[in-house]
């Protein structure tokens, strides 16, 4: 094992504000309520937030009908999109700055918001940017819905309000942005980028709150659509509040996925996919490969050079850039793997985490993997949300397939295979969204994203995405 002098990216370029207010109609007002955020790695409280009550709600999503009509749906789109290019310039430069906050707040390793995160923001800005004057060949007549309540989760922060806000504008809609109560603060300081880019006030909203503030925005009879990312059991009780208001609705919810390695598979590549597909942001990702199905004949030597594999991961400080698996977000999210961990155990399932000493303070779980699991297990059916790794076998690529759909999810897979004419018939048959093949958790903001069946519907990204806010 080698020995690495820690270098950790100074946190001097972030300023972080005792407290923070609601940003509605271009000002940060302050609310009733407040909360706390902490960072996650050291349990540090790192500022103050408000919490919006029902009657802010209503505030943020009058001042954002305000601007839908009197200012942004009147603008000719060629300068809508002057706007959002304009965003996209100022993350990237504001982009360690912006890496860093998210490190702080939501335990990910610098080198992930750094390298992964902070790019696809921007990208997804100018992407989106570029369709604004050319929607009609994206669709026939294309016309805005108008307010826009979309409410994310605390794995992606700002890449989550990226996909929801970047499109919504383009279209030419307004929004009211609630993100996660344990991740704010890229979400606030992307309303002073908004405010730095002259956006007109309350074309972009964001009210700050936990699970009422959302429900009081997805329920307010004043926007035309609602936008959500976060669990399926959340994302069931959206849609029935929602049904029959005539509000239009897009779902992202969890995943369970597999990555397939058949025996041709180049095993190295394979196994820097399946640490890519599982411990990268902790395995706080929906579309995370946590069911690893392997070819039976090749099971022993993949898991050889798996487990050595992870004795190289470096679990630790967010901000040490040589960090590969930062903090768990939040205490409750550490209960709940721990919870899951320990159903597998119980089940019978063999549990294996290499040596790694994990912080005294903050939010820890060792890279794990489980074998000797059977289909009924939990840990096979459950989405765990965190780094743990499910491993079954298959003979045939026809139990492969079998064993990657019995899932109630369907969200993402990987497969792993020299041939491409297996490729092509495993995609034919998985019932996933995003199928990627020798490689996993590519992501592009030209590429559509989103699920079958309990994983949502709806795609967010690529021309696909823009038809979400279009009517
Ligand atoms: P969650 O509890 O569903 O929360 C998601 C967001 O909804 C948070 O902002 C949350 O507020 C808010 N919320 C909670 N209850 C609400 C309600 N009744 N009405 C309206 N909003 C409400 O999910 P999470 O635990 O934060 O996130 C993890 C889950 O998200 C996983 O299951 C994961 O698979 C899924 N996810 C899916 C995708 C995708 O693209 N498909 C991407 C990322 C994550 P607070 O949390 O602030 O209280
Ligand atoms: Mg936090």
């Amino acid at each position: 094992m080698f020995e690495y002098a820690p270098a950790p990216e100074s946190r001097d370029i972030v300023d972080i504000k005792p407290a923070y207010g609601l940003f509605i109609d271009g000002a940060f007002t302050d609310a009733n309520n407040h909360f706390k955020t902490v960072n996650p790695a050291s349990e540090e409280v790192l500022a103050e937030i408000s919490e919006a009550d029902s009657a802010d709600v209503d505030r943020a999503v009058a001042a954002a009908r305000k601007a839908y009509e009197n200012v942004w749906s009147k603008l000719p789109a060629a300068e809508r999109a002057k706007y959002l290019f304009r965003i996209a310039r100022i993350i990237q430069e504001r982009s360690r700055e912006l890496a860093v906050l998210e490190s702080i707040d939501n335990g990910k390793p610098i080198r992930e918001s750094r390298d992964v995160d902070l790019p696809l923001v921007a990208a997804h800005f100018f992407y989106y940017a570029g369709w604004a004057d050319k929607l009609e060949y994206a669709v026939a007549d294309p016309r805005p819905l108008g307010v826009a309540g979309q409410v994310i989760p605390w794995n992606f922060p700002l890449l989550m309000l990226a996909w929801k806000i970047a499109p919504a504008l383009a279209c030419g809609n307004t929004v009211v942005l609630k993100p996660a109560e344990t991740t704010p603060l890229t979400a606030l300081a992307f309303a002073e980028i908004c405010r730095q880019a002259d956006l007109p006030p309350g074309v972009v909203n964001i009210v700050t709150g936990a699970g009422e503030t959302g429900r009081a925005l997805v329920e307010h009879p004043g926007i035309d659509k609602v936008a959500f990312t976060g669990s399926t059991e959340v994302g069931r009780q959206i849609a029935r509040a929602v049904a029959g208001t005539g509000k239009r609705l897009t779902l992202e919810l969890g995943g369970k996925a597999a990555n397939i390695v058949f025996d041709d598979a180049p095993l190295d590549q394979a196994v820097e996919g399946i640490v890519n597909g599982i411990f990268f942001n902790q395995g706080h990702v929906c579309c995370a490969g946590s069911r690893l199905l392997v070819q039976e004949s090749v099971a022993e030597e993949l898991l050889d050079r798996l487990k050595t594999r992870m004795a190289t991961l470096r679990v630790g400080d967010p901000l040490d850039k040589n960090t590969d698996v930062g903090a768990i977000n939040s205490a409750a999210q550490l209960a709940k793997i721990r919870e899951l961990s320990q159903a597998g155990d119980n089940e019978g399932a063999v549990r294996w985490s290499p040596p790694c000493e994990l912080p005294d303070r903050g939010f820890w779980f060792a890279p794990t993997v489980f074998t000797g699991v059977a289909q009924s297990h939990r840990i096979a059916r459950e989405e765990i949300f965190g780094p743990v790794l499910s491993v079954l076998t298959f003979r045939t690529p026809q139990e492969a397939v079998e064993k990657a759909n019995n899932t109630p999810y369907g969200l993402s897979a990987g497969v792993w295979t020299e041939k491409g004419s297996r490729i092509l018939w495993m995609a034919q048959r998985l019932r996933a969204g995003v199928v990627w093949a020798n490689t996993f958790n590519k992501f592009d903001p030209a590429s559509p994203f989103g699920g079958y069946k309990e994983s949502g519907f709806g795609r967010e990204g690529g021309r696909h995405g823009l038809e979400a806010y279009l009517r």
